[in-house]
Order: C-alpha cells, then sequence, then structure tokens
C-alpha cells in the first residue's frame, strides 16, 4: 500500500495578530508531521500578497507548502508571475482552481475552468509543480449533472493533475462512490478527502448550502438541538467525525486533508482518536 497522506488548510490571515495565531497553530500541527500545508487564495487574486507570505511563513519553519491558486477573473500574464514567485521561493506543489466570481463582477478574466489553469501551469512549468485539484463527492452546485462533473473532474487529470482533494461531506458513501465511479473512467490518482470539523452550526449550514456540501438530515436535527451549548455541540462533532474519517481510511482513503479554520484543536483531537 502506498503511504498516506495527511494535510491541513490555513486561510491567510488578516492581520499580524492573526499571523501570530496562525504560527501557533502551525507549530502544534507541524508535530503531526502532515505532508504539507494549503493556504486558500481568495477570488480574483484578492489574497494574492497575504497567501504568498503565509506560505512563505510556513516554508521557512521548514514545513513544506501548497498554496492554493484560483483562475478566474485572472489573466495569463498575472497567473505567470504568480507562478514566476512562487518557483523563486522553492515552492512546489499547489492546489489549482477555478475559484468563484465575487458577486457584482463581471470580468471572467481569460480562464473558464480549472482545467485551463492546469493545462497552463504545465505549459509554462512543466513538471516544476505538483498540482492537486478539487473533486466533489456530492457534485459541485454549478454542474449540469453528475455524469457531466465526472467528465470535467477527469478533464484535470486528463491534462496533469497529481491529485485530488474533495469538497467536504458528512456522507462517506458520497466519497466512496465518486472513487469507484472516477477509476471505471480511467482516473488513478489519489483522491484525499476533505474533512471539515463540526464547530458553529449556523456558520457550517449556510457554508454547505453554498457549496452544495450536504448536512444529513439526522445530523442537522441532532446539531440544531444544542442551540447555544457550543461545547456539547463541539464535542458531538468530533464524534460524528472521528468516526467517518476511521471509515474513510479503513475503506481505502488515501489520506486526509482537514479544513482547520486556523485552529489546532478539532484536527489534533482527531488524529488523536483515529490513533494516526
Ligand atoms: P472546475 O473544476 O473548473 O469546475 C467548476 C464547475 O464547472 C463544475 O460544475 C464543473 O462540472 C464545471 N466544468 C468544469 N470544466 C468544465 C468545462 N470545460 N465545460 C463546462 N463545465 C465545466 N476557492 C477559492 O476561491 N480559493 C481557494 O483557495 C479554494 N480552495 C479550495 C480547495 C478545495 C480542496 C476545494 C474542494 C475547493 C476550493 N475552493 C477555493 C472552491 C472552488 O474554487 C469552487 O468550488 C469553485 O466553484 C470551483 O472550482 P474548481 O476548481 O472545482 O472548478
Amino acid at each position: 500500500m502506498t503511504e498516506r497522506t495527511f494535510s491541513f488548510e490555513f486561510f491567510p490571515p488578516k492581520t499580524a495578530e492573526g499571523m501570530d495565531k496562525l504560527r501557533a497553530t502551525r507549530e502544534q500541527l507541524a508535530q503531526l508531521k502532515p505532508k504539507f500545508f494549503s493556504v486558500t487564495f481568495g477570488a480574483g487574486g484578492s489574497t494574492r500578497d497575504r497567501t504568498l507570505e503565509t506560505v512563505r511563513d510556513i516554508q521557512a519553519s521548514g514545513s513544506a507548502a501548497a498554496p492554493h491558486l484560483s483562475c478566474i477573473g485572472s489573466t495569463e500574464e498575472s497567473i505567470r508571475e504568480i507562478l514566476t514567485e512562487y518557483k523563486s521561493q522553492g515552492i512546489r506543489h499547489l492546489v489549482a482552481l477555478r475559484g468563484d466570481l465575487p458577486s457584482g463582477s463581471m470580468d471572467a478574466g481569460e480562464f473558464n475552468y480549472a482545467n485551463e489553469l492546469v493545462a497552463f501551469i504545465r505549459r509554462e512549468t512543466g513538471d516544476w509543480f505538483e498540482i492537486e485539484v478539487a473533486a466533489y463527492p456530492e457534485v459541485h452546485p454549478q454542474a449540469r449533472s453528475y455524469t457531466a462533473d465526472l467528465v470535467n473532474f477527469k478533464r484535470k487529470v486528463d491534462v496533469g493533475a497529481n491529485s485530488a482533494i474533495t469538497q467536504y461531506f458528512f456522507n462517506a458513501d458520497a466519497y466512496f462512490r465518486f472513487v469507484d465511479d472516477v477509476r471505471a473512467q480511467g482516473v488513478s490518482i489519489p483522491i484525499v478527502p476533505g474533512i471539515m470539523p463540526i464547530g458553529n452550526y449556523v456558520q457550517l449550514a449556510r457554508f454547505s448550502d453554498a457549496c452544495g456540501a450536504e448536512i444529513p438530515r439526522w445530523l442537522r436535527k441532532k446539531l440544531e438541538t444544542y442551540g447555544d451549548d457550543m461545547a456539547s455541540l463541539r464535542a458531538f462533532g468530533l464524534d460524528v467525525i472521528t468516526d467517518m474519517c476511521d471509515r474513510l481510511l479503513v475503506g481505502g482513503a488515501p489520506g486526509l486533508h482537514f479544513y482547520t479554520m486556523n485552529q489546532a484543536g478539532p484536527t489534533t483531537t482527531i488524529w488523536q482518536r483515529l490513533g494516526l
């Protein structure tokens, strides 16, 4: 069996204080020896400098960093500049995405879909970068159909993606079915489940509706019962997510990618409970 890979995702802090807090989080999570820390990239390049700064900080601490790069609203020239900068910083790993246009923005730029970005990165930089792409076991919200989304996913692999990270989900069967279906299309790259610890129910429900991640009815109903009792909600959430991670790994998932929300606590607890 190939070695499983674990990774942790951060968003770039807006303030110096946030950056200090993130350093502390990173130091704690670095003890778990992830393959890399990834750092998100705001739509249309809005976090370009902060993503770069965060990534530099991670690399300087001796851990591997993988910046996300989204292409919607960008020109080839601006993406080329970013790739050149990352190369000069010794970054070898990227998460390549389409991104979403900020509401009210009319200019889609020179890229329409993530497969065009992956092809562009390969054209410009050859094999310098290991490229991750996004996968949607519960179907991307704008996809025409389940099958169309699979075909579009395969397109990203065909032009050079090395592995994929999924949108988060709370239903392990959706992941296993998706993996079976992409394997049936001849896709063999690792598909690492994206894991979202459960913290704030209202926020989670809003975000899940927007990104097409289903909170199963039983889970929604149960989470609603906790109301403002955050401690009980979190404790229950940790049980649910730990069980799901266990099922995923036992079922053959090639690792886990944690959406940490810049917090070390929930990820560390799940990690310890899984005995990783
Ligand atoms: P694509 O793969 O381009 O797919 C987008 C939609 O278009 C899908 O419905 C697909 O079926 C369809 N499609 C794809 N190709 C074609 C085609 N050629 N013709 C017709 N239809 C097509 N967003 C950010 O802004 N910054 C981040 O840092 C970020 N990080 C993320 C990390 C992960 C692991 C994930 C899962 C998502 C992340 N996102 C991020 C969100 C992501 O940008 C959105 O989900 C976005 O809507 C789709 O991006 P994508 O790369 O999956 O797009």
